[in-house]
């Protein structure tokens, strides 16, 4: 799978701005880099508005496209993952301080000839500690959550920062009104795409094209038409006498991260690892064989796959080698599916916005064939004893713990 047993996941930050990052990532294979992309796009939790209540609006705009709109405003989500609940996982009954955050909006025309822009400056977060902002306000709750927000959790990206253009909602005239009030609440952009933090996330590999994952096209010389990106730089340029080599994989991802604002790139970065981890950790666990106890014939070991819980055929012999992982295992999660399944009924509409969903990055990573689908660079992150992965044969020389 990997170039040699030795080789360690690099990572090599080549820019890192407040709300960018760019960085080559080595020593991975595809499948990897992609799922991590994939990751900080679609499974970091963020704040956006999910719910308007809409009060007064003379404005030209009817209420779905303002709804809408505000739904697509980033708000400050640092640490979301730990500052905020799920509403679902939440034991109030409709919304507590805990897992909502409330925004107002007020905002009229009195001046005439003045056309005034309504912008998400002018939404304001009610403050969580003041009394009988919500319904059923539960003190006793003893959540730790509200202690880990930054100050401005879940207010509009740059609201007080003159250097940060605010976001245009719509425009009035002299005798128009806007009057909302809007529910923000965690959630993944799996769900909708106005949950993703990042604005675009895109990686490249192979600059001199030498694993021919990509066909020009050209009128006389290729060569001279498509010029070379500026990642070519980093790679030995191909030499002409030498034959191709079709064992070869990329190991190169020159990856560049995009977020909204929400979250910082830093940020976006860390939790796609840490979320890239817990997912394979779940996945492992899931695998694992039942407890003796629950069947006498089963023992203990690695190969026994029966009664797995998550619906997966019992392998009949050795464990993971069995059929094709590759195939078995690609679309677990997110990716595709993420924005067009779900019926856009709230705040938020289609979803738009990310643009990351169908774009396939400079490197056009979808459509190569990664062969190496199954096999685990994942492994290498967190064993020092990888070298194989999943399509191995024997799953307990995978570098995971699995028996
Ligand atoms: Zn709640």
């Amino acid at each position: 799978m990997q170039t040699s047993g030795t080789s360690e996941p690099i990572v090599r930050i080549r820019d890192l701005k407040k709300n960018s990052v760019n960085f080559v990532l080595q020593n991975v294979d595809l499948a990897f880099a992609n799922s991590f992309r994939r990751v900080m796009i679609a499974d970091i939790p963020t704040v956006a508005i999910d719910m308007v209540e809409i009060e007064t609006n003379t404005t030209v705009l009817p209420d779905e496209f303002i709804a809408h709109r505000l739904g697509m405003i980033p708000l400050v989500s640092t640490a979301c993952d730990e500052a905020m609940r799920y509403t679902r996982d939440c034991t109030c009954e409709v919304r507590c301080q805990y897992c909502a955050i409330e925004l107002h909006l007020n905002i009229a025309c009195h001046e005439a000839g003045r056309t005034m822009d309504v912008t998400s400056n002018m939404l304001d977060v009610v403050p969580t500690s003041k009394p009988g902002a919500y319904g059923n306000f539960e003190q006793d709750d003893g959540g730790e959550e509200l202690a880990k927000r930054v100050e401005n959790f879940g207010h509009p990206v740059g609201k007080g920062d003159p250097d940060v253009p605010p976001i245009l909602i719509c425009k009035i005239r002299k005798g128009q009104e806007l009057k909302v009030r809007c529910i923000a609440k965690k959630g993944l952009a799996k769900e909708h795409a106005k949950w993703s933090p990042c604005a675009a996330v895109s990686f490249e590999y192979d600059p001199h094209n030498k694993l021919r994952h990509t066909s020009y096209w050209y009128e006389y010389d290729a060569r001279a038409e498509w010029p070379l990106s500026e990642n070519a730089k980093e790679e030995e340029p191909p030499r002409d006498d030498l034959p191709f080599d079709y064992n070869a994989k990329p190991n190169k991802f020159y990856m560049e991260v995009e977020t909204d604002g929400s979250l910082g790139a830093q940020e976006v970065v860390q939790k796609g690892l840490q979320e890239l981890q817990t997912k394979l950790a779940n996945l492992i666990v899931g695998l694992k064989p039942e407890p003796p106890e629950a069947d006498v014939f089963q023992g203990g070991g690695g190969g026994a796959l029966g009664g797995q819980p998550n619906g997966h055929e019992p392998a009949q012999t050795g464990g993971w080698g069995a059929p094709s992982p590759a195939t078995s295992w690609s679309p677990t999660r997110a990716g595709g599916g993420g924005g067009g399944g779900w019926s856009p009924t709230r705040a938020g509409g289609a979803p738009t916005g990310a643009g990351g969903w169908g774009s396939p990055g400079t490197g056009g990573g979808w459509g190569a064939p990664a062969g190496g689908a199954g096999g685990s660079t994942a492994g290498s992150w967190g064993s020092p004893s990888s070298g194989q992965g999943w399509g191995s044969p024997s799953q307990q020389q995978n570098g995971w713990n699995v028996g």
